[in-house]
């Protein structure tokens, strides 16, 4: 792979590793640590809000951190950081009962996006049936949801908009 003038990165399977070759030096070797069975657009399974949260302020503990990447590198840690304002965390299902009456037999949910949050609240056959306008719908943040983990990834990001 072809990265900038002097510089191209290889990654060498056998070996596990990425091999930067600059020109005029010899390679400089990274290896790769052990990563299972697990292969790009790998089914996998989803992870609860509050796991990914946890994940998610490990990586960007590291990313706002105090560093800077080799300057041979075509990858700018600004255009890193300024990612973080622009993906939502996903909450799940708000509880697993109606939202409307209560009703423990579940046919479907409403999705809601407030940024930087998503979530759905059920809805039972009765209430999906009776055609509900949005306007009806409980558009509110599960608050609830918000863990402390959560609260912390939010704290990151610009006020939610609808
Ligand atoms: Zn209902």
């Amino acid at each position: 792979m072809f990265i900038g003038p002097g510089v191209r990165i290889d990654y060498d399977p056998g070996a596990r590793l990425l091999r930067v070759i600059r020109e005029g030096s010899w390679p400089e070797e990274v290896p790769f640590g052990g990563v299972g069975d697990w292969k790009p657009n790998s089914r996998s399974d989803r992870l609860p809000a509050e796991r990914a949260a946890e994940l998610f302020n490990l990586v960007e503990d590291w990313l706002l951190g105090d560093w800077t990447s080799h300057p041979s590198l075509a990858w700018r840690i600004e255009s890193a950081r300024g990612q973080i304002a622009r993906y939502d965390l996903d909450l799940g299902r708000g509880g697993d009962v109606c939202h409307i009456c209560g009703a423990p037999e579940i046919v479907s949910a409403y999705g809601h996006i407030k940024r930087p949050f998503k979530w759905s609240r059920p809805i039972c056959r009765v209430c999906s049936d009776r055609d509900m306008k949005p306007s009806q719908w409980d558009k509110s943040l599960p608050e609830t949801a918000v863990t402390p983990t959560i609260h912390a990834w939010r704290e990151r990001r610009p006020a939610e908009r609808g």
